[in-house]
């Protein structure tokens, strides 16, 4: 008989693990409440699934989640990841800030393990909860030898998508997360890998205790007042992200105060307000600044990392 694979669960809260009020008003609820152990108990089959371990890390609503909780969570997946009788590791999260602790925990580990974000539209008394499945997809994925080398995943809604594509699209839909262009990675039940995941070369260290930089996002609009980058800077942002219309496209008005900014060293990323950048035509501007692909929030998080860990953010703000 084949051994079954070792999964460990990191628990951090979110919908997955909210109750509503009300059961015919799942709308109201509050997030992160049940521990991870109910969790589990609302899967009977997962046991069959894999031989589990539970950690609850956090108990979150994800909108709280902090730079400082992606640190703690990579070391405990890292500390997983080390176990011996762990072949993979599966986080639970709300879905509201999912992608960008998947992304951080991305950009900081190299192991070919699987690692897999989940987490539910509906809280878990909904009358038609989206969370058990959820969970059992996302431990088949963690135990399966066919998500190995993939860095970290992400599977909601039978998709399998990959932390640097994922995106919460829709607030409301089951079906919330969307990849764009790159598509999903793959779906499950059965698990079928529709595309290869290029590994990054190298990770970023975990950053150190200590506090974590300070990287700031102004969405810009038709006539947005250039002096916000300064109010950033002086409230010791080392870092901003500039959501800009197009493909990151930065009005004549924003020139001067990017310059400035990079005289005084504070990093300006100019990112695309709608997320799917075009690559090759973001180029060079003639400007002191860091031109990305990454959707705005996904900028801050590279940006974060890799200022945290005392490196050029540049290369990561490419990843
Ligand atoms: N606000 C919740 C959270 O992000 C939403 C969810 O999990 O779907 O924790």
């Amino acid at each position: 008989m084949q051994k079954r694979a070792g999964v460990h669960l990191i628990a951090t809260g979110g919908t997955i693990a909210g109750l509503a009020e009300e059961e015919n008003a799942p709308q109201h609820y509050t997030a992160g409440v049940l521990p991870a152990e109910q969790l589990l108990a609302s899967v009977p089959g997962l046991a069959g699934v894999a031989r589990l371990t539970v950690e609850q890390l956090y108990s979150l609503d994800s909108r709280d989640m902090t730079p400082e909780h992606w640190r703690g969570l990579a070391r405990a997946v890292h500390a997983a990841l080390a176990r011996d009788d762990v072949d993979g590791v599966v986080v639970t999260h709300g879905t509201d800030t999912l992608e960008e602790s998947a992304f951080y925990v991305d950009l900081v580990t190299q192991s070919p393990k699987p690692v897999v974000f989940t987490g539910a539209m509906r809280p878990a008394n909904a009358p038609s909860p989206d969370g058990p499945m959820n969970l059992l997809d996302a431990v088949t994925v963690a135990a399966s030898p066919e998500a190995r080398g993939l860095g970290v995943l992400a599977v909601l809604h039978q998709r399998i998508h990959a932390a640097r594509d994922i995106t919460k699209a829709w607030p409301d839909r089951l079906d919330a997360f969307s990849s764009g262009d790159c598509g999903v990675v793959g779906r499950t039940a059965p698990i079928q890998i529709f595309r290869a995941v290029v590994p990054r070369e190298k990770a970023l260290p975990i950053a150190p205790d200590g506090p974590l930089p300070r990287v700031d996002v102004l969405v810009i609009g038709a006539g947005s007042a250039p002096d916000m980058l300064e109010a950033a800077r002086e409230k010791g942002a080392r870092a901003v992200v500039l959501a800009l219309p197009g493909n990151a496209s930065l009005p004549d008005a924003w020139r001067d105060a990017v310059i400035v900014a990079a005289k005084v060293g504070v990093t300006t990323v100019l990112a695309a307000r709608c997320g799917n950048a075009v690559p090759p035509k973001m180029g060079k501007r003639n400007l002191p600044a860091i031109v990305t692909a990454l959707p705005p929030a996904k900028a801050r998080v590279a940006s974060v990392a890799a200022l945290g860990a005392g490196s050029d953010p540049e290369s990561w703000l490419h990843a």
